[in-house]
């Protein structure tokens, strides 16, 4: 049953936007290369269970998320897919993991010993990807010795089954190659050592499966910020194979409208003094919903024409300058395209001197995904 919303602030996301970007980037990779969906984080905010099936129809054939609760939650809607967890998995979940064919992260030694002391179901192994930390220093084995040791504990232990290796980048999305070079060059050191390649060899994050040396598409690549249409970098974005489409869109109506007197102020600390008589109209989003205080002074769009936020913005409301009274219920869009006119999640990370990553995901949950 769909849930009805009364406030009229909602994100609408386009899944067809998703789909032709997952489309676009499968024509434009090599063949047989598996892309790996990255939902995690409610799919960067975008709702993971419509993402996920939109990215799987479209041709995406794992998905990956970052922790425990995320692959549970997406198992529950999906009996089929592989599911990976990128991150750390406590080992008291790996249980759980081997029984809902939840692939985890190996990127210790002892973490797979500990793991493996905790399974019995020899029908159900535990399947793991080895993690190899090239260059990010985040999780991940660092050494050649470091990987022999855990490749061996893999291979010898009952119930765990090395099914993937793979490692992520620091720097690919910026136009210096160095440190991204370093980091090939070792995973390709690691991939050389290991006597037998597991079934998934994968490296590249959006950036690097966009613009780097198609070799490094390997088995598969892990397709974040661009299924969701948006660049990882000014720089990627400047050299694009493809167009990529926005899904995210913000919107919102006027709920009151009025006129104030030149001097009247608007808003908590009277901060905002009109200069001369004018329209103000109250919009239904606040902070508690992701439009966090240093937005204030952004534009949204009414009319087609872009309107400034006055006023610091309140928890649940904020105000915004009318050009002359509008009715209640006309629409605001805050993120999204208004007839030539637009706002980009770019703007608003530009304006909060953040990555358009960032967004979506502070967009809170109070918000509802709406799709279409
Ligand atoms: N792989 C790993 C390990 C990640 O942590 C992430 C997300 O940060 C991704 C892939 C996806 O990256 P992107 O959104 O830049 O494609």
């Amino acid at each position: 049953k769909t849930q009805q919303f009364f406030r009229p602030t909602k994100a609408i996301i386009d899944l067809q936007a998703i789909q032709q970007n997952v489309k676009n980037l499968k024509e434009f990779l090599r063949p047989n290369v598996q892309i790996i969906a990255v939902v995690k984080a409610n799919a960067y905010g975008h709702g993971d269970v419509a993402v996920a099936r939109a990215a799987l129809e479209a041709g995406a054939t794992v998905l990956a998320v970052a922790t425990p609760d995320e692959a549970l939650h997406i198992r529950a809607h999906f009996e089929e897919p592989d599911i990976l967890i990128l991150g750390a998995s406590p080992v008291s979940f790996a249980p759980y993991a081997a029984q809902q064919r939840i692939i985890l992260t190996a990127f210790a030694d002892d973490w797979v010993q500990q793991a493996a002391s905790l399974l019995v179901d020899e029908a159900r192994p535990l399947r793991l990807h080895i993690k190899i930390d090239s260059g990010m220093g985040r999780i991940g084995i660092r050494s050649v010795q470091e990987l022999l040791e855990l490749y061996q504990t893999i291979q010898s232990t009952e119930n765990v089954e090395l099914d993937g290796i793979f490692t992520h980048f620091a720097t690919a999305d910026e136009e210096d190659t160095l440190h991204f070079d370093q980091q090939v060059q070792f995973f390709e050191k690691c991939l050389a050592v290991i006597p037998n390649k597991p079934r998934l060899v994968h490296a590249s994050n959006t950036a690097a499966s966009l613009v780097k040396d198609p070799h490094l598409q390997y088995d598969a690549v892990r397709y974040g910020i661009s299924m969701y249409g948006l660049s990882p970098s000014p720089y990627v974005k400047s050299i694009l194979p493809f167009p990529l489409l926005p899904a995210f869109s913000l919107e919102s109506e006027l709920v009151h409208v009025k006129q104030i007197k030149a001097g009247d102020s608007v808003g908590y600390g009277a901060t905002y003094v009109a200069p001369s008589d004018m329209w103000v109209g109250t919009i239904p989003i606040g902070y508690a919903d992701g439009m966090i205080r240093k937005l204030g002074g952004q534009e949204v769009l009414i009319d087609g024409q872009r309107m400034p936020i006055v006023g610091r913005i309140c928890m649940d409301q904020c105000m915004v300058a009318l050009p002359k009274a509008y009715d209640i219920g006309e629409k605001v869009t805050l993120i999204g395209q208004q007839g030539n006119n637009g706002i980009t999640i770019d703007e608003w990370a530009t304006k909060l001197e953040t990555i358009n990553y960032e967004i979506p995901c502070i967009i809170t949950t109070r918000v509802p995904r709406i799709y279409f």
